[in-house]
């Protein structure tokens, strides 16, 4: 081992080629390339094998980094697939979309003057060799049983309760309201980002595996959670957020001003090919316009990276907060730089301007103030600093709050926090009713892929511990 692996010291770090900014913004292609077979392997041999892998410890999933670091070095991929897969549903998914250097690159004990191993490229080369070598199988499980599992929502957190759920036997039903599996991974995550048939084929393989999918159904409306609680043995509810948060001030409702789930989710409609009027009518449409984003997250970055591939005249981003504390990636924010978008940093709308239409933004600048509770710095407007800048789109991207749950499925006992997230027992994931669990964004509030796939996996096996612990209660009745 010794030879093959802490190669740190004599190999420099290399991510995957990086496609030309004007080649990305004229397509929609990812950004980055795949990792050639022998650039993975030198690549983890930089990992120095820690005892304690603080990479380890900072995935959300507790990935066995190491150890399928070590196995690609050595060209194992089968087996290091296998190891990928072992603690995560969608580790091709992961190696594109993680915030890597949040989580486990940036806690890589090597980053020190030599920079962390590129954990999150190698996940994404193993399992993409693993799809193109027919390696990943459909989740069959080795017994059958007859309990059954449904799951509210067709987002990370519950495929990844479907996926575990059926590898232990039971017959899984998965609810959408969606007339496509994904959640925001296939309808808010731009392709650019994350190409759409990644997330279509594992979609295939859940099928295979005897995954049974209901789309274009909400619950609430087509069928109440009520009597989906009687047809199944429990339930778990992973509804995401979608309500956009607003912002009042004058002019927030002429037309031209619309949220961002909205102008992405109509982008990526038109990217699988399907007809989508807001598109065709040129309302959500960016082309050779002057396009204001409003927000400094990673949804702000995709629709102002979405902007500019649609051909936008302008793209700005007026974000309150300075560049050091925006919450997005800050490899999303130099992706977005390079592709031509400006930045006002420490700058807030006031106004927005037009009659019918919006044909301008009216910001006033910011500074930072003192730390609140949180430690956060206040933002506070500087007087007479005002200024104006062109917009015939404004794109609202300022975060969202959960659904009215309780209402949405005429349940009250359904208990919520006062952000409106579902209120669980953190130790077995349940809500208040009875076998009704919770997992993903609606539990967390606005999140992340890695932590759905978590939560999903959690429950999953709490749902697993009731349904046996009720069986058992049962045949003690019946004895
Ligand atoms: P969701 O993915 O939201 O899935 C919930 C599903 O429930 C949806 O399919 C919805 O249709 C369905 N549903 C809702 N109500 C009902 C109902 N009543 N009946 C039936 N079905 C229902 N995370 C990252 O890790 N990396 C990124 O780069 C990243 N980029 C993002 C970009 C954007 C624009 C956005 C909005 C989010 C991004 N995220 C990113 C966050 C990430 O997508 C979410 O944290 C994650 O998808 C949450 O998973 P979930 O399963 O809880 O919910
Ligand atoms: Fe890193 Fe995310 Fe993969 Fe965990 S799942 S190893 S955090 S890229
Ligand atoms: Fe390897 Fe870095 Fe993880 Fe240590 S922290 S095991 S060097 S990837």
């Amino acid at each position: 081992m010794a030879e093959r692996m802490l190669q740190f010291v004599r190999l420099e770090q290399r991510q995957p080629e990086k496609r030309d900014a004007d080649a990305r913004a004229s397509d929609w292609n990812e950004v980055y390339s795949k990792f050639k077979a022998t650039e993975a392997a030198d690549q983890s041999s930089r990992c120095s094998q820690c005892g304690i892998p603080f990479c380890s410890v900072h995935c959300p999933l507790d990935n066995n980094i190491p150890d399928w670091l070590k196995l690609t070095a050595e060209g194992r991929l089968e087996e290091a697939y296998e190891v990928a897969a072992a603690t995560n549903t969608f580790p091709e998914i992961c190696g594109r979309i993680c915030p890597q250097d949040r989580l486990c690159e940036g806690n890589c004990v090597i980053e020190k003057g030599f920079e962390s191993v590129t954990i999150g490229a190698v996940e994404r080369y193993i399992t993409d060799t693993a799809w193109e070598n027919g390696w990943v199988k459909p989740p069959t499980p080795l017994r059958e049983r007859p309990e059954s599992v449904g799951i509210i929502g067709a987002g990370p957190a519950g495929l990844a309760a479907a996926e575990r759920m059926r590898m232990r036997g039971y017959q899984v039903t998965v609810y959408d309201r969606y007339d496509r599996v994904g959640g925001l991974m296939i309808y808010g995550i731009p392709s650019f980002k994350l190409e759409k048939d990644v997330v279509l084929r594992r979609h295939a393989q859940f099928e295979a595996g005897g995954i049974k999918f209901r789309l274009n159904c909400a619950i609430g409306q087509e069928i109440s959670l009520t009597e989906l609680r009687a047809r199944h043995d429990a339930l778990l509810i992973a509804t995401g957020v979608y309500k956009a948060r607003n912002i009042e001030v004058p002019g927030a409702y002429l037309a031209g001003v619309v949220a961002a789930l909205e102008y992405l989710t109509t982008s990526n409609r038109q990217g699988l090919g399907d007809a989508v009027p807001e598109f065709v009518s040129g309302a959500l449409d960016a082309a050779g316009r002057d396009v204001v984003v409003i927000g400094g997250g990673d949804t702000a970055m995709d629709c102002v990276r979405t902007a500019v591939r649609q051909g936008a005249k302008s793209v700005t981003c007026l974000y309150r907060r300075d560049k050091a504390n925006m919450p997005g990636s800050m490899r999303e924010v130099k992706n977005a730089e390079e592709e031509g978008v400006r930045f006002e940093w420490l700058a807030a709308p006031e106004a927005f301007l037009g009659d019918g239409g919006v044909t301008g933004v009216r910001a006033v600048r910011m500074h930072l103030g003192l730390p609140d509770a949180t430690g956060r710095q206040q933002v506070e407007p500087i007087s007479s600093s005002g200024f104006t800048i062109k917009a015939d789109l404004v794109i609202k991207a300022l975060g969202f709050d959960p659904e009215d749950l309780p209402a949405m499925f005429d349940e009250p006992a359904l208990s919520v926090s006062r952000w409106g997230t579902l209120k669980i027992n953190h130790r077995t994931m349940m809500t208040d009713l009875p076998g009704v669990f919770a997992a993903g964004d609606i539990v967390r509030g606005a999140s992340l892929v890695v932590w759905g796939i978590r939560d999903g996996r959690d429950a999953a096996a709490e749902m697993h511990k009731f349904i046996e612990m009720r069986g058992k209660s049962l045949a003690v009745a019946a004895e």
